[in-house]
């Protein structure tokens, strides 16, 4: 009789636990599973940590609640099934802002990252040269075209609208530039309507109907106590054996399967940065990485605007790209002591070099940059906490979906990559991602 199977999930990020998980649920009876995770904890980029004594988020804070093909997210799906049904919450507030020439001015609604779908919606915060997007008599991308974010906005609907919306709002994501990163792979919905659509703000449209969201459905949640509860209860509802503190430096064919550090499997996922699942499968890495900080501060009793936060455009000169106002964004994060906290995100694609400083200095700057941007002084923080991601975020470069699907095709039916470094960014995708890739090596191993 034929063995139960044996799977190596390389990788305990969100991904390569959403692997595991897939594999518990659909993989035959007795098939072993083992995580293997360089760091001393799975997780990756989740990660719940304290500031001032109260459960914050290093890493991602939130995701998408909806799928883009309807239904809940497979974040949602996912936190649904390890028994998280209870724990997930919704933003008090919705509303962000953009921080232009020392105002905070409402964030725009009905865009797609800031493209978008009715020009005088936007009007307040840039002006689109609406006459440059004119029906042209054909399609804005041919059938497998690709392009920069920042090269269609711009070229449809004029810079203003790339500097001061798009850039910003992709800059939040991605940490990256508009003009840099790829349309299909940040934006698949539009690159799909651009195919068919003749005008930008006709995608945009056909792109925000194909899936529409149910009136009153919030678009993000998180997980009450945090996303390191999420992270745990994968990783145990999943059954795999988690090795910690296990770099797994080469995967090698032999005989009856891969060679994985001490072990023999018989299929593999990859559920690793693209650099380091390049070094194992021997080819060149799809994409380089933008390294950012978060530095959250815990401050006495301040006078915040009602947002969830705000914004930085990369013309306004500040280290700080964005801010979060957890306290005022989530209704379980306010404390009775009147402490609020508040998260920076500091650090673009190419600039890292101005993260090369040390802790208290970059406190002090977000400290000063934020009671500029919010404009009133913020009080001296009672705790404050850097965390900085090295690495942290892909930079899709355009054509990269082609170049992920040529990979996959040269990969043995055994071996399934997943993740953001193929994927696309955010924990819903990173799931449906590490879910996929497990599917993938049971369908090669059957
Ligand atoms: C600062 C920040 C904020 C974010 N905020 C949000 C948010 O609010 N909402 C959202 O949806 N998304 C957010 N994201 C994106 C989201 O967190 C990521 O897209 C997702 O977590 C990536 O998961 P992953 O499993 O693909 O990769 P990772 O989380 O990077 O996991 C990969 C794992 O592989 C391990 N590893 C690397 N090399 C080896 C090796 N050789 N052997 C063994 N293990 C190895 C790493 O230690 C790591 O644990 C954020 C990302 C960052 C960086």
């Amino acid at each position: 009789m034929k063995r139960p199977p044996k799977v190596a999930v390389i990788g305990g990020g969100i991904a390569g636990l959403a692997a595991a998980m897939r594999l518990r649920d659909r993989a035959p009876s007795g098939t072993t599973v083992t995580v293997y995770e360089q760091s001393g904890a799975v997780g990756g980029k989740l990660r719940t940590g304290a500031v001032a004594g109260s459960a914050v988020e290093l890493g991602a804070e939130a995701f998408l609640v909806r799928d883009p093909e309807g239904g809940d997210s497979a974040a949602v799906a996912l936190a649904r099934r390890v028994g998280l049904s209870d724990a997930l919450v919704h933003p008090a507030t919705g509303q962000a802002a953009l921080a232009l020439h020392g105002t905070l001015a409402p964030m725009p609604g009905g865009t797609l990252l800031g493209v978008p779908a009715d020009l005088e919606k936007v009007a307040a915060v840039a002006r689109p040269a609406a006459e440059r997007d004119h029906d042209g008599g054909r399609p804005l991308l041919g059938p497998e075209e690709d392009i920069a974010v920042g090269a269609l906005v711009r070229r449809r609907l004029g810079d203003e609208v790339v500097d001061r919306l798009v850039d910003p709002l992709l800059g939040g994501v991605y940490a990256g530039r508009a003009d840099r990163l790829s349309l299909a792979a940040t934006m698949p919905g539009l690159a799909r309507a651009a195919r068919v659509e003749h005008t930008l703000s006709g995608a945009v449209r056909s792109a925000l109907a194909a899936a529409p969201r149910p009136p009153g459905l919030p678009v993000f949640a998180t997980v009450t106590g945090g996303v390191s509860r999420l992270v745990a209860a994968v990783a145990e509802a999943s059954g795999a054996e988690i090795r910690l503190g296990a770099p797994v430096r080469e995967l090698v064919r032999v005989p009856g399967g891969w060679q994985v550090g001490p072990d023999t499997v018989d299929a593999v996922v990859l559920a690793l940065p693209a650099r380091p699942a390049a070094r194992l499968l021997g080819v060149e890495p799809l994409l380089d990485y933008a390294s950012v900080a978060l530095v959250t501060l815990a401050l006495p009793a301040p006078r915040l605007p009602e947002l969830s936060g705000f914004l930085v455009p990369a013309g306004e000169g500040t280290l700080v790209k964005a801010a979060t106002f957890f306290s005022t964004k989530w209704a379980h994060m306010r404390r009775d002591d009147g402490v609020a906290l508040v998260r920076a995100s500091v650090g673009r694609y190419g600039e890292e070099h101005l993260l090369h400083t040390g802790d208290p200095e970059l406190v002090r700057t977000v400290h000063t940059e934020l009671s500029t941007l919010v404009g009133i002084p913020l009080p001296e923080p009672v705790d404050a906490r850097v965390q900085r991601w090295g690495g942290a975020l892909p930079q899709y470069p355009v054509g990269h979906v082609a170049r992920v699907a040529a990979l996959r095709a040269t990969l043995p039916p055994t071996v399934a990559l997943a993740g953001a470094g193929y994927d696309g960014v955010g924990i819903p995708i990173c799931v449906r991602s590490g879910e996929t890739a497990a599917d993938d090596v049971l369908k090669g191993l059957s």
